[in-house]
């Protein structure tokens, strides 16, 4: 056996901050950020994972809904710094937009051959009926897993309630419940029970001569326009007139399909003409955009219109936000946005 197959994995442990790495004083009875430099004497379970684990912190820990572009930037700083160095990354993060986020740093790193597992939690890591600890060690343990030398996920993930998602598949779709995401369009890669089991026909297998691309630009100059029954010309002329927009996720209904009346149809238009990117996504929770199936999606496709297919909304942001960013004419961005980059739709 060579010196790869038998050393410990390393993993590096980023916290951004949320519920997971929130503990109670028991003194004050109120929720304080906890010290993650110290977590290994604060979860000694961890102790029993074969494994090397450091952590890093944000200096500031932030709610996940403080996440922005910059919070993106800080996390793939870290990842690219010590990516030569660890085996893995687990990433702690707030899981109200970890869909969003995850979603982005997918993009991010392309040729990605580490694992990269966001994980968080409904209740924090000190709290007796925590759901923390076990998101925790499966995701360092999902980050060390190894066949034949080499890494059994090499993609961006997300953790959580015993399953392991493609993180650019996910939507969180509880606040109650520890079940907290779905992956509607994507089966789960890995179900963890007595056993952990990994879905391998699932798996993204990565070229492993390629070297990590990292792509820090993001463009956010973007929205979501979400349609309803009943909306009206002034709400959509003004969100596709907003100054300096790039980029539109327009969230339709069923297969794709939207109001087909000339004022509607004619707003839209003008903004593709103004170089307006606009993306039509289901607001169905599963299944695909399929423009043309209906008489009532067929305009949009006429005009312009960028299908979705099955992507999530907050995979589509974050692809806005990437693709915007790579100087691509018309053709290559509608090429690109309508086929995977990181396994996020389905072609
Ligand atoms: N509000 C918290 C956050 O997203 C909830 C959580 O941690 O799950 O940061």
């Amino acid at each position: 056996m060579n010196d790869k197959m038998t050393k410990k994995p390393s993993i590096l442990l980023l916290y951004t901050g949320g519920t997971i790495g929130m503990i109670k004083d028991y003194k004050t009875n109120a929720l304080r950020a906890f010290d993650f430099t110290q977590i290994t004497k604060n979860i000694p379970e961890l102790h029993q994972l074969n494994c090397k684990i450091d952590s890093v912190s944000f200096d500031e820990p932030i709610d996940s809904s403080n996440m922005n572009i910059s919070s993106y930037q800080r996390i793939i700083d870290i990842i690219d710094l010590n990516y030569k160095n660890y085996d893995g990354f687990v990433i702690l993060s707030g899981s109200d937009t970890m869909s969003y986020v995850s979603s982005a740093i997918s993009f991010m790193l392309e040729n990605l051959q580490k694992p990269v597992i966001f994980t968080g939690s409904q209740l924090p890591i000190g709290d007796l009926r925590t759901d923390a600890k076990e998101n925790l060690i499966t995701s360092i343990e999902i980050a060390c897993a190894r066949k034949n030398g080499k890494p059994v996920i090499a993609e961006v993930c997300l953790y959580f309630e015993y399953k392991l998602y493609r993180a650019n598949r996910t939507t969180k779709i509880n606040a109650e419940q520890f079940e907290a995401f779905i992956s509607m369009n994507y089966p789960p890669l890995a179900e963890s029970g007595v056993h952990l089991n990994f879905n391998d026909f699932y798996l993204h297998t990565p070229d492993f001569t390629k070297k990590l691309v990292v792509r820090k630009k993001l463009n956010n100059n973007i929205a979501i326009l979400k349609l309803f029954p009943g909306i009206t010309f002034k709400v959509v002329e003004s969100v596709l007139n907003s100054e300096e927009l790039q980029g539109v996720v327009l969230e339709t209904y069923g297969a794709g399909n939207a109001l087909d009346q000339k004022w509607f149809l004619k707003t839209l238009a003008q903004a593709i003409q103004r170089n307006i990117k606009i993306i039509n996504v289901t607001q169905c929770i599963g299944g695909s955009v399929s423009q043309g199936h209906y008489e009532t999606s067929v305009a949009l496709k006429e005009i312009g219109v960028i299908s979705g297919k099955d992507i999530t909304t907050e995979s589509a942001i974050a692809k806005l936000m990437y693709l915007l960013e790579e100087n691509l004419n018309v053709k290559n961005f509608t090429h690109y946005f309508e086929n995977p980059l990181r396994g996020e739709l389905t072609p």
